[in-house]
């Protein structure tokens, strides 16, 4: 599935929904994001987004339990058909 991913440095009030932000490319609520920094991954599953962001953070913290991480992205209701979503 292709995703864009949006973030960091997102404004606050989108923060409090989660450090980056995942929809699928191309849904018309990225038009929301106008200006902010984005990014296009394409991804087989939840699980293979989560390691190839923070995949270093993850070893660095000793914490390999992706789902841990998976709470810091916000999950748009448009990505909801990626395999392993929580
Ligand atoms: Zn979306």
């Amino acid at each position: 599935m292709e995703v864009t991913i949006f973030g960091p440095s997102l404004p606050r009030e989108m923060q409090e929904k989660g450090y980056l932000h995942v929809h699928a490319s191309g849904c018309r609520d990225c038009g929301k994001y106008r200006g902010e920094n984005a990014r296009t991954e394409n991804v087989e599953s939840a699980e293979e987004l989560v390691l190839g962001n923070f995949g270093e953070m993850m070893r660095e913290s000793g914490c390999n339990d992706w789902t841990v991480w998976e709470s810091e992205f916000y999950w748009a209701p448009c990505t909801m058909s990626l395999p392993n979503r929580a």
